[in-house]
C-alpha cells in the first residue's frame, strides 16, 4: 500500500519504518524540516533500538522516503496516518492544534478517496472532528480510522512489530477491511470497535497503567514504615493471574510525553461530562509527590545540601531512550539546584536533549558513571540503564567522597549492598549501613 506518515517524532517515524519494511511504500512527512533533513542525510532524530538500521534497509529498498512537502504526499497516498504531537494544555486538556492543522493541509490536498488513519492519542469524539474539518474542506470522499498506538518508547520498533493487539476503531467496512489489511502481518489479535471505543481504549489503558505503578508506589511508601520489602511483595502479588507481575516496579513515578498528559487528559475528558475521575485524581497526585522521596532521602541524610557535591545517574524517563518529557528528573535536579547542592549528571543518551529542553544552568554533564560519581557526597539513581546496576561497587566506593547511594529504581541486589561501605537507600525496600 501507499503511505504518507504525518509526524516524524516516535510515533510516526517508527511507524512509518515498520510499515515499509513490510513492504508499503511509505513517505513520512514532518513540518519540522530540520529533523527531515537529518533523516536525508542518513541521520535519526530520536534514539530508539534498531531504527537506524531498519531506516537504511527500507530506504536502500527504495520504500521510504522522506519530505516536508505534505500535499505532494497526500496526493500519492491511498492511506494517510496522522502521527502529530497532543501535547497537554494548560488545562490539562489535550492540545489538538497540530492535529488540526495537519488536517487542513490533508484535506486542501485530497484528490480522490483516501483513509484517515488517526495514531495520536486523541480525546473521545476528535475523529468525528477530523471529518467535520475535512468535509469542510474538500468534496473528495474519505474515511477516518482511529488506531490508537501502544508502543513504548525505548522498544518501539520490537513493539510495533509485534503488538499485543491492534485495535481498528471504524464506522465503514471498506476502510475495515483496507485497514485490517494493513495490520495483518503484525498480528491476527485485531479489534474493531466504533471510533469512540477505540479513542477511549487508548487513555484507558495508559490510565490502569498509571494506576498499577502509583498502586505499588504507596505501598513501597507504607513497606518503609512497617518493615517490608516492596520487591517481595509485588513478586508475591504479581503471581496472582489476576494482578499480572507487570508495572508492579516501585520507584520514583511515570514520567514520560504519555502517561502524565493522557491521564491528566482523561480526567478533563471525564470533566468535560460532569464526572469527578477520582481514582486518577489520585493516581496523578501520588506520582507527583513520589519523586520527592529521593530529595527527602537525601535530606534525611544530609540536613543542608549547600555545597555537597550530589550525582544524579538518569535523565531519561525511562532506559533506552533520549526522551527527557516529563522526566522526574527535571524536578529532582531543580530542587537539588534550589536547595544548593552542586550537581554532576550523568545519562548514556538523554543529556543533549536535557540541556535543552529543561534549561536548568549550573550543572555539570560528566562522561560516564564513574566520573559522574567522582568527589561525590550521594548518589541519586533515576533512570534505571544496565550502566548503573552493572557498576563495579568496590571502584565506586573508592571514587566517591562519601559512600550515599540512593536508588531511586531499586536496581540494585540489597545482598551486595548490605556487605558494602555504602549507606543504600531504595523505595519501599529496608535501608543499610
Ligand atoms: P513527537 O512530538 O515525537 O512527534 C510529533 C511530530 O509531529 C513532530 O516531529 C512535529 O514536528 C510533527 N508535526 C506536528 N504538526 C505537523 C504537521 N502539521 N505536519 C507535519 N508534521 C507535524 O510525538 P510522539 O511522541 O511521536 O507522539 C505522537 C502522538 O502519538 C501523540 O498523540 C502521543 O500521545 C501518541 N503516542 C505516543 C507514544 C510515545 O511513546 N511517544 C506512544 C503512543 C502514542
Amino acid at each position: 500500500m501507499r503511505i504518507t506518515v504525518i509526524g516524524t517524532g516516535y510515533v510516526g517515524l517508527v511507524s512509518g519504518v515498520c510499515f515499509s519494511n513490510l513492504g508499503n511504500e511509505v513517505t513520512c512527512v514532518d513540518k519540522d524540516k530540520s529533523k527531515i533533513d537529518m533523516l536525508l542525510r542518513g541521520e535519526v532524530p530520536i534514539f530508539e533500538p534498531g531504527l537506524k538500521d531498519l531506516i537504511e534497509h527500507n530506504v536502500s529498498e527504495n520504500r521510504l522516503s522522506f519530505t516536508s512537502d505534505l500535499s505532494k504526499s497526500v496526493k500519492s497516498a491511498e492511506i494517510i496516518i496522522i502521527a502529530v504531537g497532543t501535547p497537554s494544555l494548560p488545562n490539562g486538556e489535550a492540545n489538538l492544534q497540530y492535529i488540526e492543522q495537519a488536517v487542513r493541509e490533508v484535506a486542501v490536498a485530497l484528490n480522490g478517496y483516501k483513509i484517515i488513519m488517526t495514531k495520536s492519542t486523541v480525546p473521545v469524539g476528535t475523529n468525528e472532528h477530523i471529518a467535520s474539518i475535512m468535509s469542510e474542506l474538500t468534496a473528495h470522499n474519505f474515511d477516518v480510522v482511529s488506531v490508537p498506538e501502544f508502543l513504548r518508547e525505548g522498544s518501539a520498533v520490537k513493539d510495533t512489530f509485534h503488538p499485543d493487539r491492534i485495535v481498528i476503531g471504524v464506522n465503514n467496512k471498506r476502510a475495515e477491511q483496507q485497514i485490517c489489511d494493513l495490520h495483518k502481518p503484525l498480528t491476527e489479535n485485531i479489534i474493531v470497535t466504533d471510533v469512540r471505543s477505540a479513542e477511549m481504549i487508548k487513555y484507558a489503558s495508559n490510565a490502569f497503567l498509571a494506576t498499577k505503578i502509583s498502586f505499588i508506589n504507596e505501598v513501597a511508601n507504607i513497606c518503609e514504615k512497617v518493615g517490608a520489602d516492596v520487591t517481595m511483595v509485588a513478586k508475591g502479588m504479581g503471581q496472582d493471574r489476576r494482578i499480572g507481575p507487570s508495572f508492579l516496579s516501585a520507584g520514583i513515578g511515570y514520567g514520560g510525553s504519555c502517561f502524565p498528559k493522557d491521564t491528566d487528559a482523561l480526567i478533563q475528558i471525564a470533566g468535560n461530562v460532569e464526572y469527578n475521575f477520582k481514582l486518577l485524581r489520585a493516581v496523578v497526585e501520588v506520582n507527583k509527590d513520589q519523586r520527592f522521596n529521593v530529595t527527602n532521602k537525601l535530606m534525611d541524610v544530609y540536613r543542608d545540601l549547600k555545597d555537597k557535591t550530589i550525582t544524579i545517574w538518569g535523565l531519561a524517563f525511562k532506559p533506552n531512550t533520549d526522551d527527557v518529557r516529563e522526566a522526574p528528573s527535571i524536578e529532582i535536579v531543580e530542587t537539588l539546584v534550589k536547595l544548593g547542592a552542586k550537581l554532576k549528571v550523568y545519562d548514556p543518551i538523554a543529556m543533549e536533549k536535557f540541556r535543552v529542553f529543561s534549561g536548568i544552568v549550573g550543572l555539570e554533564y560528566c562522561n560516564n558513571a564513574m566520573e559522574a560519581a567522582a568527589g561525590s557526597d550521594a548518589i541519586c539513581l533515576l533512570t534505571e540503564w544496565d550502566e548503573f546496576s552493572n557498576i563495579d561497587l568496590q571502584e565506586l566506593g573508592k571514587v566517591v567522597r562519601t559512600p550515599v547511594l540512593i536508588d531511586g529504581r531499586n536496581v540494585f541486589d540489597e545482598n551486595k549492598l548490605v556487605n558494602s561501605k555504602f549507606q543504600y537507600y531504595s523505595i519501599g525496600r529496608p535501608h543499610f549501613n
